[in-house]
């Protein structure tokens, strides 16, 4: 079985505003041609698809033009990080298929730099330590339509400075009693550039450097230096990161004679999903909440959560290549997102038969203990993945769905006196309803026509118009199935001042005992298929044991949602 090996073939990357700038700088001679860039996730949760975006963008464009992609966790906040975010991380970039190589860095790993540097900048009269309260200032600091005002301890001498700054350091004084700010600029029509605060006491733990800091610097202070150090070429943002740039060109502006050169920061437009929340914070509520099973429910949209749900990498990275990169901020159709699964898994995933809602129909003329073969494409365009055997005996389980006894107009699939053709087999005819007591169907019963096997001669001498899937019933296997659907039913859960938690689909998981092919027992962990006309699943990577799978739906066949109320 050719299951996994296929893939999609990648398109030459389509050019965008970001490789236009990194050509021109080739040309110009800018970095040497050297493209340096760095994906800085912050410890403080299970990556999104938001996320991937990035990656892919990062470690995309460190490919294309030979260059690296650094992996730097922005850990300079104690109190949310944890290690299980970090491993959660590298676990989900590795699986996206990027590999950061030797650069693997944390930004704690430079707080003895970045107090050097802090200590610098007071040296050269463009740090000072404050006293205000927080609150203070926050009222200094004016708003867009009122400039700031200077605090009153923004002219303390560099060696009062310098002093203090060490005594914080020290752990002499209580949290929040002093910070450390940038001397810039209290009018700036910019509010980035009013004097921002670059350290704060904080007495935490943190994931990496244990109870060594009690200051901690922050993150617009940390980063640019961070990369600085790396040796960035090109550091990539998104949007809301704009009005922190002239910030970001300060601190390094200050420090050019200590820091290795001045990465250019470049802002791109963050993926925005329908039908999902993308902020650490919301996802974080999810869990915390049981709204759903964990960070990697298959209805999350976590890179952890994507996988389980039977998302490919390929998947993914394609659907990152087909939004492209832009810097006007736009929506992103779910839709899009499933047709790359549905994409990739229709060239990849072997065909197999499941029987969600299983309804009896006895095959009158088939003789009592005598099975067959029937033999079943893996992939109908692809003939080298070769055939299955489906048996095929007296009792079969077909689809409830595909008998009606009164059938609607233009119904062709079964009903009394009707004739359908049994995938893979023969085409047989209803002639009898068995029902009880309180009028439920308990059975089908049928008549096979022993001269119409699919594949034998003189089977096309008739055609009908339906063509439907079964299982035999003394063959098939049970298999937990869990039907997936989208975790909101309101495409902006989360904008226009929507609380998301109020437009959760309460039916977007759905578990029932289905009937598989008797192979299927056999299925291992992450395994995908396409179930025929239902869709794609994949064998859960948690849940499946050997001899007992059970199944996620990934994606429907084609779109249906909202058509049909999901
Ligand atoms: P959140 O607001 O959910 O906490 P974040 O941006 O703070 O997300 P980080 O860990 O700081 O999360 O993000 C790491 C990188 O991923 C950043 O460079 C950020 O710009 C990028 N990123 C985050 N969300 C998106 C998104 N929706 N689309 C594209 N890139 C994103
Ligand atoms: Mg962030």
């Amino acid at each position: 079985m050719k299951d996994n090996s296929a893939t999609i073939p990648t398109a030459p990357p389509v050019s965008n505003f970001i490789r236009n700038i990194i050509e021109e700088d080739n040309r110009a001679g800018k970095w040497n041609g050297r493209v340096e860039t760095r994906f800085p996730p912050e410890p403080n949760g299970y990556l999104h698809i938001g996320h991937a975006k990035s990656i892919c963008l990062n470690f995309g464009l460190a490919h294309d033009y030979n260059g690296a992609c650094h992996l730097r966790f922005d850990d300079t906040n104690p109190e949310k990080e944890e290690q299980e975010y970090v491993d959660s991380i590298l676990d989900s970039i590795r699986w996206l298929g990027f590999d950061w190589g030797k650069h693997l860095y944390y930004a704690s790993d430079y707080f003895d730099k970045l107090y050097e540097f802090a200590e610098y900048l007071i040296n050269q009269g463009q740090a000072y330590v404050d006293s205000l309260t927080a609150e203070e200032i926050r009222a200094f600091r004016g708003s867009l339509t009122e400039t700031g005002q200077n605090s009153p301890y923004r002219d303390r001498t560099i060696a009062e400075n310098l002093d203090l700054f060490r005594r914080m350091k020290a752990g002499e004084f209580a949290d929040g009693a002093h910070v450390l700010r940038a001397k810039i600029d209290m009018s700036s029509p910019n509010i980035n550039l009013r004097d921002p605060v670059i350290y704060r006491i904080r007495r935490a733990h943190h994931h990496r450097t244990g109870n060594k800091w009690c200051i901690y610097p922050m993150y617009d202070y940390t980063h640019c230096i961070s990369d600085a150090l790396e040796k960035i070429t090109h550091s990539l943002c998104t949007l809301e990161f704009e009005d922190h740039r002239p910030l970001y060109d300060w601190v390094l502006d200050q420090l050019k004679d200590v820091v290795p050169c001045h990465p250019q920061q470049i802002e791109f437009a963050r993926l925005n999903l329908t039908y999902a929340v993308m902020s650490k914070r919301k996802l974080i509520e999810l869990v915390e909440n049981g709204f759903v099973d964990g960070w990697d429910d298959p209805r999350m949209n976590t890179l952890a959560g994507v996988r389980r749900r039977g998302y490919t990498p390929e998947s993914i990275r394609l659907f990152a290549e087909r939004i492209g990169v832009s810097k006007a901020d736009s929506w992103i159709e779910m839709g899009v997102l499933e047709d790359c699964l549905r994409e990739d898994l229709n060239e990849r995933a072997p065909r197999r038969i499941a029987i969600l809602d299983p309804l009896k129909v006895v095959i009158d003329n088939y003789p009592e203990n005598s099975e067959e073969e029937c033999l079943a494409p893996n992939h109908p365009q692809k003939p080298d993945w070769g055939k299955r055997v489906v048996p095929l005996s007296k009792i079969i389980y077909i689809e409830a769905s595909d008998f009606m006894e009164i059938p609607s107009k233009g119904y062709f699939r079964l009903s009394p006196g009707a004739e359908v053709r049994l995938r893979y087999a023969y085409i047989i005819k209803c002639i009898g309803v068995l029902k009880n007591a309180s009028g439920e169907i308990m059975e089908i019963h049928c008549t096979y026509d022993a001269d119409t096997k699919s594949g034998t001669e003189g089977a096309e001498k008739r055609k009908v118009k339906g063509n439907i899937h079964w299982l035999s019933a003394r063959h098939a296997q049970q298999a937990e199935v869990r039907l997936y659907d989208r975790l909101f039913t309101h495409a902006h859960p989360d904008t226009g001042g929507n609380d998301y938690k109020a437009s959760l689909n309460l039916h977007s998981k759905k578990t029932i005992t289905a009937y598989v092919e008797p192979f299927l027992n056999q299925t291992q962990p992450e395994d995908r298929f396409q179930f025929e006309r239902h869709g794609y699943f994949v064998a859960d990577r948690e849940d499946t044991v050997p001899g007992k799978p059970v199944f996620n739906r990934a994606v429907t066949l084609r779109d249906s949602w909202g058509k049909t109320g999901g």
